[in-house]
């Protein structure tokens, strides 16, 4: 059985709180509720929700400002946010989508309508987190990023750890380039440990190792490097 997906809904209207819980209970979903927004705050660091939806007229503090502290905030910004807004609030809506809330939804809104958001913003979730995660295959390249392994065709190849990075960056995203900055910045290797000429010669000693694959790791010149698309 997949797992429970938790829902903070923070709505401080009593009758459209109860048809928002009823139709995501009704999906299956865990619903976590507060009327108030400095409850609602406080709920969503205690209980790490996998979702929250958000009113943006809330008594204690709104829910734009909700957003803001859980954007700000490392522990919780992974979280997505699906503001719910009154027509009349809409030029807040663009200031909640501006610091981050992944979506909005207009009231009054079909219990069908918030489903569906609510589903396609979950599914955003595990999409980035299984890219994260996942084995790549691409080229007759296989990268298993979980168990940090790499194969060229069925042989296993070790990489050191800033190859098994770059490799694992330009292989997420085929045909994509990658400047040297942000190959630095991507890989977590931008504390000045690694700078941007070393790029240049990790990339060398992986193209060795690829052997008659090397050219899958093509040099886009004047720009960095991408990983061919097929
Ligand atoms: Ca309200």
């Amino acid at each position: 059985m997949s797992r429970q997906y938790r829902i903070a809904v923070v709505e401080d209207e009593n009758n459209i709180l109860e048809v928002i819980s009823y139709n995501l209970r009704r999906e299956g979903y865990r619903v976590l509720e507060a009327r108030d927004g400095v409850e609602g705050i406080d709920m969503i660091r205690r209980e790490k929700p996998d979702l929250a939806l958000l009113d943006i007229m809330l008594p204690g503090m709104d829910g734009i400002q909700i957003c803001q502290n859980l954007k700000t905030d490392v522990s919780l910004r992974h979280i997505p946010v699906l503001m719910v807004t009154a027509r009349s609030e809409e030029s807040d809506v663009v200031l909640g989508l501006g610091i981050g809330a992944d979506d909005y939804i207009v009231k009054p809104f079909s219990p069908r309508e918030l489903v569906a958001r609510v589903k396609a913003s979950l599914r955003r979730l595990q999409q980035a987190s299984e890219g994260d995660r996942s084995v790549h295959n691409a080229g007759g390249l296989r990268i298993d990023i979980e168990r940090h392994r790499f194969y060229v065709g069925d042989e296993q190849v070790e990489l050191t750890p800033s190859e098994f990075q770059i490799m694992s960056l330009l292989m997420r995203s085929p045909g994509r380039v990658f400047t040297r900055e942000e190959i630095l910045a991507l890989t977590g290797n931008s504390g000045g440990i690694v700078i941007e000429r070393n790029i240049d010669t990790h990339v060398k000693s992986i193209r060795k190792k690829l052997g008659d694959f090397r050219d899958l790791v093509e040099t886009v010149r004047g720009v960095g490097y991408r990983f061919r698309e097929d």
